[in-house]
């Protein structure tokens, strides 16, 4: 099963991935994850996407598309993927048909106010990655490892993030609509609740 996982940053994307991981033994490609390992590591390239990052801004279509499209042909058909936080743009969506079929689009629905609350109040395992909340753990609560809270989540880039995410990615609703792949579920609430929709949205469907 090939899927995309859409929605605004903070939808939950990220979070589901790793329960769906488990569930149907899926690669889980998060670009996001990507630049900021690369960031870590003193690449080129983690260096050129920090300004944009850090901004709260898209990393140049061609950037990201290079990228995508090298890890992408590590995989053989009929083996499986989510991509997590690509496509962000049209263009990006329009390169990915080039790349691969897809077989659906989990479209993660939640109030931007909401999206405002949780990312204000994340909070990731240095560790294992775990997203956790700030307010309620001081260590991973999955492995009591050393949280940090991400750069770009600050009040300020949050909504700049959420302004990027509504002017270029959410046409892509319409994209992946008119294309019969869009699954659209209400992501409010807590993890495995959203977990439950997701399962009966996508085995059903
Ligand atoms: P994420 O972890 O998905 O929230 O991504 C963090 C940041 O990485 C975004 O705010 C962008 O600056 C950059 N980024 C991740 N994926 C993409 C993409 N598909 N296109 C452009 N920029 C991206």
């Amino acid at each position: 099963m090939r899927l995309v996982l859409l929605g605004a940053p903070g939808a939950g994307k990220g979070t589901q991935a790793v329960l769906l991981k488990e569930r149907h033994n899926l690669a889980h490609i998060s670009t996001g994850d990507i630049f900021r390992q690369n960031l870590k590591d003193n690449t080129p390239l983690g260096l050129e996407a920090k300004k944009f990052m850090d901004a709260g801004q898209l990393v140049p279509d061609e950037i990201v598309m290079k990228m995508v499209g090298a890890k992408l042909s590590e995989f053989k058909p009929g083996e499986g993927f989510m991509l997590d936080g690509f496509p962000r743009t049209v263009a990006q969506a329009e390169f990915l048909e080039t790349q691969t079929k897809l077989d659906g689009v989990i479209m993660f629905k939640v109030p931007d106010e909401a999206i405002v609350k949780r990312l204000t109040s994340r909070a990731v395992c240095k560790n294992c990655g775990n997203v956790t909340n700030i307010h309620e753990h001081d260590k991973c609560p999955a492995c009591g490892g050393e949280l940090y809270r991400r750069d770009d989540d600050n009040e300020q880039t949050i909504r700049e993030r959420l302004k990027v995410y509504h002017e270029q990615t959410e046409s892509l609703v319409d994209f992946y609509r008119t294309r019969n792949l869009l699954l659209e579920i209400d992501a409010t609430g807590m993890p495995d609740e959203v977990f439950t929709r997701v399962i009966e949205t996508l085995e059903n469907d």
